[in-house]
């Protein structure tokens, strides 16, 4: 059987659907691809919803306990973990049937399958039910996402968790290994560490989540060093072999001196990759990169100019909300608008506790490219809505163009972060200066004061801290 669409869109996650929904608002006739039966991807199955509903969970937890500093006690916490699980499938179903019935409003014709390219304008889709489909379409736009990239020579143990597996919630392990201090591992330990797991973490270089400005990260780690069993830095997991009682892993520091541990269940969470892999993509023009990630046009067209690509297949950063702007500019472009995707700020947020925010340039990089820039730094000690908190650990720091004043770059570490980045987005991209952004006003007692007041202590002005301007 062969059936035609105008738009075939392969991959039913945040970039997807995305862009099925605005294609389809556009009067497209679109046709959504995906081998799970719900919309929603990793993202929102496996990744970003289930990893920060448990993680608004067990902050309750660590608050309940933080509490006794102010003359506030709790019970012992009992923790039910069928209901805790429960409780997080139903927020993802929720958010799975409200895609599903937006679909259907849409007339978006919806297919459960795996596609692959048989030519530039016609894909095979192989269902559930092992038959097939033949489809034929104007245009495509692939969008199928990454998965986790596995450690090489390890047993096939159910022992052995990554980020889809961790977040089923099948026990509270006694002690869980987390190999790769990256986001996931960082939030996925929290939560396990919360729960009353003995959390230790391998990372591979010298510091947890490489690439983040290490003053953002310093008050996590100050944190996590109370949370977590041991973390063990510029060290390498060699060897994971099962045992009657967990796994036994081997590591190694960078001197060579191994150690070998036992751990309940061991969690690898080490990167991403694309997944353009047994898509058939060989019989199409589209043209892979170096790390295998697919090349495309600001446009988000891809070598084969029927076939458009977004979100993780096509590089870093794979996020959820990078993908969906991608898929906006795709369908955009298909409906024959002249745009790009050329952000000058995608925020990232990694949403341990504290959280850590960034948008834009970081200092990092700035010292990397030998760019001068400017910092302004708020701590939030001097912030009366961080001490109402009882958190004042938190920074909020601007990275500013010294010539034109213009805000480059921001970076939030404290709780809620993830929230305040939106201000620091939205301030790049219009291209405020400091002094702009000073002279807004923010409302008190609020943490987006830090954000004003750093924009104060640039300019030598900020009320709440004394840094005359050099
Ligand atoms: P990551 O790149 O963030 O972290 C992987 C970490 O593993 C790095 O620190 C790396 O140095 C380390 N590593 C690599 N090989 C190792 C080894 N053999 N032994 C020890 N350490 C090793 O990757 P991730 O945490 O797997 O997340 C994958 C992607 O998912 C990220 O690119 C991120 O963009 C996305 N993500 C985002 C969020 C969020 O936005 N909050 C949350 C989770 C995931």
């Amino acid at each position: 059987m062969t059936s035609n669409t105008q738009l075939l869109i392969i991959g039913a996650g945040p970039g997807g659907y995305t862009a099925a929904f605005l294609a389809a608002d556009l009067g497209m006739d679109v046709t959504l691809v995906d081998p799970s039966p719900h919309l929603g991807g990793v993202c929102l199955h496996h990744g970003c919803i289930p990893s920060k509903t448990l993680l608004h969970a067990t902050n309750i937890i660590s608050e309940s306990k933080e509490a006794e500093a102010f003359g506030i006690t709790f019970d012992k916490t009992h923790i039910d973990l069928d209901k805790l699980r429960h409780w997080k499938n139903s927020v993802t179903t929720k958010l799975a049937n409200g895609l599903n019935h937006l679909c259907k409003q849409r007339k978006i014709h919806t297919i459960q399958g795996k596609a692959t390219f048989e030519n530039s304008n016609t894909v095979c889709i192989h269902r559930p039910d092992e038959s097939k489909e033949k489809l034929t379409f104007e245009k495509a736009i692939l969008a199928t996402g990454s998965s986790p990239v596995r450690l090489p020579n390890i047993p096939d143990s159910t022992r052995i968790l990554n980020s889809t597996t961790a977040l089923n919630l099948e026990n509270i392990p006694k002690s869980l290994l987390i190999v790769g201090g990256g986001y996931i591992g960082l939030e996925l330990g929290s939560v396990y560490a919360g729960l009353g797991s003995d959390v230790s973490v391998v990372e591979m270089t010298d510091g947890l989540l490489p690439g983040v400005d290490r003053d953002l990260v310093r008050p996590l780690e100050r944190r996590l060093k109370r949370i977590l069993k041991k973390t063990s830095l510029n060290t390498k997991v060699t060897h994971i072999e099962e045992t009657n009682q967990g796994l036994l892993v081997t590591s190694e520091n960078a001197k060579g001196k191994s150690d070998s541990q036992e751990y309940e269940k061991v969690l690898i969470a080490i990167g991403r990759k694309p997944n353009t892999a047994d898509m058939g993509l060989e019989n199409t023009n589209i043209k892979l990169d170096k790390r295998g990630f697919v090349k495309v046009t600001t446009q988000r067209q891809t070598a084969d100019s029927a076939i458009f690509a977004i979100g993780d297949i096509t590089g870093e950063p794979m996020l959820a909300h990078k993908a969906a702007h991608e898929g906006r500019t795709a369908v955009e472009t298909l409906h024959g608008k002249n745009t790009s995707f050329e952000p000058k700020a995608i925020p990232a947020v990694v949403f341990t506790d504290p959280e850590i925010a960034t948008c834009g340039l970081t200092e990092n990089q700035a010292t990397k490219e030998n760019r001068a820039v400017k910092i302004a730094k708020f701590p939030w000690a001097a912030s009366g809505r961080a001490l109402t908190l009882n958190r004042n650990e938190g920074v909020t720091k601007l990275i500013i163009d010294p010539e034109s004043q213009k805000i480059l770059g921001v970076g939030i570490v404290g709780p809620g972060a993830g929230e305040l980045i939106a201000e620091g987005v939205l301030a790049i991209e219009m291209g405020t200066t400091a002094d702009q952004l000073q002279s807004i006003i923010h409302p008190h007692p609020t943490l987006s004061e830090t954000l004003m007041e750093s924009a104060e202590a640039f300019l030598g002005q900020s009320t709440h801290i004394f840094r005359p301007k050099k």
